[in-house]
């Protein structure tokens, strides 16, 4: 068997969803809504499978769905994508960027990956041969610094991931930033991978930039979406994929023999949902900007020490010398809440005093939560 996948332990979205139902614990885990979604959305996805096409669809996806991606992303980011050579439809983000790296990695690569990271990154970059470098980000801002980027870049460094905004620490990098990755990019000819699930999932006004428009990027950067984390329909995996045709034609190759192609109901439904008006991506934003304050003013009045959350659907606490791992395990046995030890996004072991809870619940469900908090915050 492979060492990379037989020795790696199940995600830690798995383990903690499955302590949670055993412990009939609350689960403020693994990041999904509790709400089922837009109902319209849901609408077209139930009429398309009752009355559509449902064989298979192009292998680069609904023609409609990926107009609606370039229009999308026009109207929102001031990108300009060819629907044809230029956008791609995946199962999920997931296998946008598992394509994304079989297809640009070649053994003794260098990749360089930013701490905390989502944890599908490293084992994929493995089983590809590639070479991680590791920058470790700082809580509580999460910046980039120049000095780590200088000590990670290498003339061996093929490609960099960037997830932002970034989970699970709900920052959000800015232009300067972006500006500083992207002038390493240049200087060392190397590809971004750029995870922007979270780009709709911003708050306070806080602007998410992609990327891709920054000077030199257009043609090296591969920007990966989520219609699970616009539409808050996480179960239904459809992804998407842009960039430049050269790179395109390779990151298809490995698509064609990964997935193939998505289920084309959840494509329509996604086209449709892409063409929504500001109201609804304002009032999404609204909503979950709400519940985050509904727990974290909670969480904080039972002393907890909680860290801003600026996008996602995530805020930590910080839990000073206690090691986030018993916490956790601890809190979904005794006090019924399941959260995310942040250690789990650290390869490097650094961090180890941060709780991830997910707040995109209903008000019931966070005020339930926080009152088996409050019941035995000593346990914690
Ligand atoms: N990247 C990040 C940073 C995520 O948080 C998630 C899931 N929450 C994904 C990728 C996976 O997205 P998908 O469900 O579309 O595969
Ligand atoms: N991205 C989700 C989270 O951070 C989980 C996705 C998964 O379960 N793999 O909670």
């Amino acid at each position: 068997m492979n060492p990379v996948f037989a020795d790696l332990p199940v995600t830690v979205f798995e383990t903690m969803s499955r302590l949670a139902r055993e412990h009939g614990a609350i689960n403020l885990g693994q990041g999904f809504p509790d709400n089922p979604g837009p109902e319209d959305v849901r609408e077209v996805a139930a009429k398309a499978l009752r009355d559509g096409y449902n064989q298979y669809p192009p292998m680069m996806g609904l023609a409609s769905l990926r107009t609606a991606i370039a229009t999308h992303y026009s109207r929102h980011q001031g990108l300009e994508l060819d629907p044809d050579t230029e956008v791609m439809v995946t199962s999920g983000a997931t296998e946008a960027l598992a394509g994304a790296i079989f297809a640009l990695i070649e053994s003794g690569d260098e990749v360089v990956l930013f701490e905390p990271m989502y944890d599908a990154y490293l084992p994929l970059i493995r089983r590809a041969g590639g070479v991680p470098r590791f920058v470790t980000l700082k809580p509580p801002h999460f910046r980039l610094e120049e000095e780590a980027l200088a000590a990670a870049f290498s003339e061996r460094t093929r490609l960099v991931i960037l997830n932002n905004p970034l989970n699970p620490s709900a920052t959000v990098f800015g232009e300067a930033d972006l500006l500083l990755l992207a002038s390493y990019c240049r200087q060392f000819d190397a590809v971004a991978l750029c995870d922007e699930v979270w780009e709709h999932v911003v708050f306070d006004g806080t602007r998410h930039v992609p990327l891709m428009v920054l000077p030199g990027m257009r043609d090296r950067t591969i920007k990966v979406g989520s219609a699970g984390k616009i539409f808050s329909l996480t179960g239904w995996k459809v992804g998407f994929v842009m960039a430049a045709p050269g790179l395109m034609r390779v990151l298809a190759r490995a698509h064609q023999f990964l997935t193939f192609t998505t289920p084309p109901n959840l494509q329509e439904a996604a086209a449709y949902g892409l063409a929504k008006d500001e109201t609804y991506f304002t009032g999404m934003r609204a909503g979950l900007a709400r519940s985050r304050n509904r727990l974290a003013n909670g969480l904080s009045a039972l002393g907890f020490t909680v860290l801003p959350s600026a996008a996602t659907y995530f805020l930590s606490i910080d839990i000073g010398d206690a090691d986030d791992v018993a916490f956790c395990e601890r809190l979904v046995r005794e006090n019924g809440v399941a959260a995310i030890p942040v250690s789990a996004f650290y390869e490097t072991g650094r961090v180890r005093n941060l709780v991830r809870f997910c707040f995109a619940k209903t008000d019931a469900t966070l005020d339930a939560a926080l009152d088996r908090l409050s019941r035995r915050a000593s346990a914690a």
